[in-house]
């Protein structure tokens, strides 16, 4: 059992936990997007409870996985037991974002994130409606507790053909122009993608002040481009991944005031987890990683990265 390991799964998150009403959110497949066999759908223990507050930088509340059905509130509660103090919600469509924006109303420990995702993009372009649905995206951005643009860049991974990617690439020019326009911070999604993101981020006139690469994928050499524009890199689980020497040695490099930590959830379940569902109260496993990749004590690095995440996306409440 990994030192960092409270061996508990929250009450929530147990399969007896029920709750009642209609729940007609997208579930998550059951088997392994990777190696096709099927998933095993319990959440994992809980970790250790960190010591200083941590705040999950980028998760999908919308998206089911597993046996049970939370509300945003019984999310949040669990993730308290250990200290994570608050999450940010992205939204990637319209549907997410009417999700995202009834959460915002519940529940004062959440704060959302909005924008078309980079995967959804062609086909709105296809349909002629993609201009429509970024200038929704500015309607949505309005609510009180919506800090941050995202998630929004490029996925070469997911989606193939140049002329997609150009697509890809226009929404991502027209999301940075409005997180500018708003005075919000900027999430990234960059899969398989480095080069065209940093190289649209360099095209642009102006960026917001604050840019984040949500669950950094790019290597030590990538990290000093960072540490030169004061970009952030928000680490998820997959630098706990055994074999991703490249994200720790990244995560090594890069300056501790542009760090930040998420779940991702419920995708990226941190080591020895993966591939299970994943959930706010699972980010400060990935913290501990971070902290004893860059040889800093838990204290210290998580209270640097409570600080850079309240710079970015404004205070939140710390037990
Ligand atoms: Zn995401």
């Amino acid at each position: 059992m990994p030192a960092s390991e409270h061996t508990q799964t929250p009450v929530q998150y147990l399969p007896q936990w029920v709750d009642s009403g209609h729940d007609d959110r997208p579930v998550r497949s059951s088997t392994d997007e990777y190696t096709g066999r099927q998933r095993k759908l319990e959440y994992p223990p809980a970790p250790q409870p960190s010591p200083v507050p941590v705040v999950d930088n980028h998760t999908h509340l919308d998206f089911r996985d597993g046996y049970v059905r939370l509300t945003p509130t019984e999310v949040m509660d669990a993730a308290e037991t250990v200290n994570v103090v608050g999450a940010i919600q992205v939204a990637t469509d319209r549907e997410s974002a009417q999700y995202t924006i009834a959460a915002l109303d519940q529940e004062p420990r959440l704060r959302g994130a909005v924008a078309i995702h980079p995967n959804d993009t062609v086909k709105l372009a296809q349909d002629g409606t993609l201009d429509e649905a970024i200038e929704q995206v500015k309607e949505f951005a309005q609510h009180p507790q919506m800090v941050c643009i995202g998630e929004t860049g490029l996925d070469y991974y997911r989606t193939e053909g140049e002329e997609n990617w150009e697509i890809q690439k226009y929404a991502f020019k027209r999301h940075i122009e409005l997180a500018v326009e708003l005075g919000l911070p900027l999430q990234i999604h960059d899969r398989e993608a480095h080069d065209d993101v940093i190289a649209t981020l360099l095209s642009m006139d102006k960026l917001p002040e604050h840019v984040v690469f949500h669950s950094y994928s790019g290597d030590a050499q990538m990290a000093s481009i960072l540490n030169e524009h004061g970009w952030y890199a928000s680490f998820s689980g997959i630098v706990t991944f055994k074999n991703n020497h490249d994200a720790r040695e990244a995560a090594r490099q890069l300056r501790q005031e542009l760090l930040l930590v998420e779940t991702d959830a419920p995708f990226l379940t941190p080591h020895p987890y993966r591939g299970r569902p994943n959930a706010p109260y699972m980010v400060p496993y990935t913290l501990y990683q971070l902290a004893q990749t860059r040889d800093q004590t838990v204290e210290d690095l998580g209270s640097v990265i409570f600080d850079n995440t309240q710079r970015v996306y404004g205070k939140f409440k710390a037990n």
